[in-house]
């Protein structure tokens, strides 16, 4: 009934709008002011702040799904109700949850993570956006580039550091529409997922009040760490979505299509690919889906999430650009939803983490970790 609902809603108040947002490089934040409306946003907010409190992560997994076949894919919901939203949940006070999730829950407030920074990506130690305890207030100044939903973010978890001295010091603020100081730059301009608006963010003595620091001082690097798993999780569950969104469509294709007097899917070659690819699709699905009970029940780890992810953005990729070869010249059209789909899921392999980073948080969890040998610098994922 669930999947249902979610169903009718992307069909109706987000696939519509799709080529429009395209076009205008933005969701428009009506999609989200209607998604807290039908009580998709921060569903596992507890009741008092107007969520459903409901925690099994299935139901994210069932919008992830459903947004991926009937909605659209630069519409970021997931982002603001899992990847940002449980920030606010779990590290927050009971007034500044009280201030800010009732609006998060019914989507005036859109949410965003900025981490990222033009020298820092990957490397996390490497952030040069600072905060300093100015006694009333804190004192934020700094840049960050790529942040998703960065244009219509109301509240922007922004990681500073806090102590120059330590790679790891670093604390977390909650930065407000609004605040004097923080201003947007450009909507960037993006290979794919050209409906998410992803932005620039600069910091130029923004005061932050003491009430917006979230979680503990110089802790700020130990959260991120804790939230990666979920967002790698949440990064899988779309890949494989997506992965089957493109069999399906390109099954419809080959099986209509006809050359040489024949249809495009009655070449064996043709069967042996889609074989294939119904096959790892299958088993990549049922991996995302024991990690999906293994995180409901509070055990997963980062190094199966970081499977998760590695697995599923390489297969999304690869099945990707056979579907559009198998679309032929109309697979490189901007009509044909293969084209969008296979542009969109080029940043798979990149964002949350790049496939070679996860392939070092593996290594290491088989025990091949360089560290122990010799001094390396300490990046993002050291912690994992
Ligand atoms: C569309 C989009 C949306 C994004 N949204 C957000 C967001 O909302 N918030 C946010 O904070 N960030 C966001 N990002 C940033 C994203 O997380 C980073 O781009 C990503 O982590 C990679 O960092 P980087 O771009 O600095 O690449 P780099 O770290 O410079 O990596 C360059 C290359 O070096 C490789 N490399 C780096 N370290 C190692 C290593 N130790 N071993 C081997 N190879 C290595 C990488 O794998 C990559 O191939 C987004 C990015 C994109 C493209």
């Amino acid at each position: 009934m669930f999947r249902d609902s979610v169903r009718s809603f992307m069909k109706n108040e987000i696939r519509p709008h799709a080529d429009k947002w395209h076009e205008q490089g933005i969701v428009d934040r009506e999609a989200f002011l209607k998604a807290g409306d039908q009580g998709l946003l921060l569903m596992w907010a507890d009741e008092k702040y107007g969520g459903a409190g409901v925690a099994d992560f299935r139901y994210e997994q069932v919008l992830i799904e459903e947004n991926a076949r009937y909605g659209d894919a630069g519409f970021f919901a997931t982002l603001h109700n899992r990847l940002v939203g449980p920030y606010l949940g779990e590290l927050g006070t009971e007034e500044q949850k009280a201030r800010w999730l009732p609006k998060c829950v019914s989507g005036d407030h859109i949410l965003a993570l900025a981490m990222s920074e033009p020298g820092a990506g990957s490397d996390v130690a490497g952030l040069r956006t600072r905060a300093v305890d100015q006694g009333d207030h804190y004192l934020l100044n700094g840049s960050k580039t790529y942040i998703s939903n960065g244009i219509l973010a109301d509240l922007v978890v922004v990681a500073a550091k806090t102590d120059p001295t330590s790679s790891h010091g670093l604390s977390l603020f909650v930065v407000e529409r609004g605040m004097e100081g923080f201003e947007r730059g450009r909507n960037l301009k993006k290979m794919g997922l050209k409906s998410q608006d992803t932005a620039e963010h600069f910091f130029n003595n923004v005061k932050v009040p003491k009430d917006n620091l979230l979680g503990e001082w110089n802790r700020g690097f130990y959260h991120l760490m804790h939230f990666l798993a979920e967002e790698r999780l949440l990064g899988a569950v779309g890949y494989v979505a997506t992965a089957n969104e493109a069999f399906d469509i390109t099954m419809d294709y080959v099986t209509e299509r006809k050359v040489f007097g024949q249809t495009v899917a009655q070449f064996q070659n043709t069967r042996f690919r889609m074989a294939d690819m119904r096959t790892e699709i299958d088993v990549a699905q049922a991996y995302v889906d024991q990690c999906v009970i293994e995180h409901n029940d509070g055990n997963l780890s980062a190094a199966d999430a970081a499977k998760a992810k590695l697995f599923c953005s390489e297969l999304e990729g690869r099945e990707m650009d056979a579907c559009v070869q198998f679309h032929g010249g109309a697979g490189y059209m901007d009509e044909y939803p293969i084209c969008r789909m296979f542009l969109n899921a080029r940043v798979s392999r990149i964002y949350a983490g790049t496939s070679e980073i996860m392939r070092e948080i593996i290594a290491r969890s088989i025990g091949l970790d360089p560290r122990e040998k010799q001094v390396r610098p300490v990046g993002k994922e050291e912690a994992a």
